[in-house]
C-alpha cells in the first residue's frame, strides 16, 4: 500500500513487518522543534494526516505552513462550509453551557445553519443519554515519549459511570466501516480510558464502559455509535505507540509526498506540491478541516509545567 491511504489495521500490519528496522533519529525535525522531544503533542487529526501523507504532516504540524488563500470555487465553498460548521459547533457549545444559541443561528444569513439546528434539536438532543455533560473537554496522555491529546465535542458520563463521547459533523456521512477505522474513533476512546478519571469522580473509566458516537447534520436520523472494549484498547495502545514512535524517528527528509495523487484531491497543499488535481467536493472535506481548526486552538507543544 506504499504511498496510498492506510487505515489503522493496514498500518499495524505494515508496522509489524517493519518492526525493529527503525531507531530514533536525533536529526528528526520533530526532535528539533523543541528540546526535549517529549513536548510534541499528537492528535487524532495529525496522526490521520500522517497516515494519508507524510509530507502533509510535515507541512502542517512541523513547518506550520499556512494553507494558501482560496482561489477556486471549490476552495471558496469549503471556506463557507467551514464557517458554517464552526458556527454550528459554537451553537451546540452554547446549548450545553446554558447560553441561548438562537441569536447566533438567526443572525447567520445562510439558511443551512438553521436547518442543521432544527435537525439537531429534533434528532440529536432527544437521543443523548442522561448524565453529566462536559462540552469541549480536552484530555492529554503521555505516549511514546510524547503526548496524545483529544478534544471531545461533548462527553456525557451517566450516573452508572458509562461514558459517551459525542462528535458533531456537518459534512458527508462516510460508510460506517470507514468511520470505524478512522483515527478519531480509535484515539478518543483510548485517551478517555487512559485519562478520564477526572470526569468520573476520580475513578478510571473502563474501556467497556465507553461509547464513541457521531451525529451528522446531513443524516440527522442516524446516530452512529461504536462501543469500545479492553481488547480494542490494547490494540490501540500498541498501534498508537508504534505510530508515534515512527513519526518521532523520521529524519528530516523522511516526510515524503504520497505516491498516489488521490489524497492530493483532499489537500490544499496541492499547488505547493505541484499536484495539479481537481479538488474533492467541499462536503467531503469540511469535517477534517473543522477538526484541524478546533485542534489548532491547542498548541502542538506542551508547556514545560503541563
Ligand atoms: S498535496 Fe499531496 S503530496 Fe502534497 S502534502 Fe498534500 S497529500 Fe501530500
Amino acid at each position: 500500500m506504499a504511498g496510498g491511504k492506510r487505515n489503522m489495521e493496514e498500518w499495524v500490519m505494515d508496522e509489524r513487518r517493519d518492526a525493529g528496522k527503525r531507531t530514533r533519529d536525533p536529526q528528526s525535525p520533530i526532535s528539533n522543534i523543541q528540546s526535549p522531544v517529549s513536548n510534541f503533542r499528537f492528535s487524532q487529526r495529525s496522526l490521520a494526516d500522517y497516515l494519508v501523507c507524510k509530507r502533509r504532516f510535515r507541512l502542517r504540524y512541523i513547518d506550520r505552513l499556512v494553507w494558501p488563500a482560496p482561489f477556486s470555487q471549490a476552495d471558496q465553498e469549503l471556506e463557507a462550509l467551514m464557517e458554517l460548521g464552526r458556527d454550528f459547533h459554537q451553537a451546540v457549545h452554547q446549548q450545553f453551557v446554558g447560553v441561548d444559541p438562537d441569536e447566533l443561528i438567526a443572525g447567520n444569513p445562510d439558511g443551512r445553519l438553521a436547518t442543521w439546528w432544527k435537525a439537531f434539536e429534533a434528532h440529536a438532543l432527544p437521543h443523548l443519554p442522561e448524565g453529566e455533560c462536559w462540552p469541549e473537554a480536552v484530555l492529554s496522555v503521555p505516549m511514546a515519549a510524547s503526548w496524545l491529546v483529544a478534544r471531545f465535542d461533548l462527553l456525557i458520563v451517566s450516573p452508572s459511570g458509562h461514558a459517551t463521547i459525542v462528535d458533531w459533523k456537518t459534512g458527508r456521512l462516510p460508510d460506517t466501516s470507514d468511520l470505524a477505522q478512522q483515527m478519531q474513533t480509535r484515539v478518543y476512546p483510548f485517551v478517555l480510558a487512559e485519562a478520564g478519571a477526572s470526569f468520573n469522580h476520580n475513578q478510571p473509566i473502563p474501556p467497556e464502559r465507553i461509547t464513541m458516537a457521531y451525529w451528522y447534520a446531513q443524516a440527522p436520523g442516524d446516530f452512529v455509535e461504536f462501543p469500545y472494549s479492553a481488547e480494542a484498547h490494547e490494540r490501540n495502545r500498541q498501534a498508537l505507540q508504534s505510530l508515534i514512535d515512527e513519526i518521532l524517528g523520521l529524519p528530516a527528509d523522511g516526510f515524503s509526498k504520497v505516491a498516489d495523487f488521490g489524497p492530493c484531491r483532499r489537500c490544499n497543499y496541492r499547488a505547493y506540491c505541484g499536484r495539479d488535481v481537481e479538488p474533492a467536493p467541499a462536503m467531503e472535506l469540511v469535517d477534517e478541516e473543522i477538526d484541524f481548526l478546533m485542534e489548532s486552538a491547542m498548541p502542538y507543544e506542551i508547556e514545560e509545567d503541563a
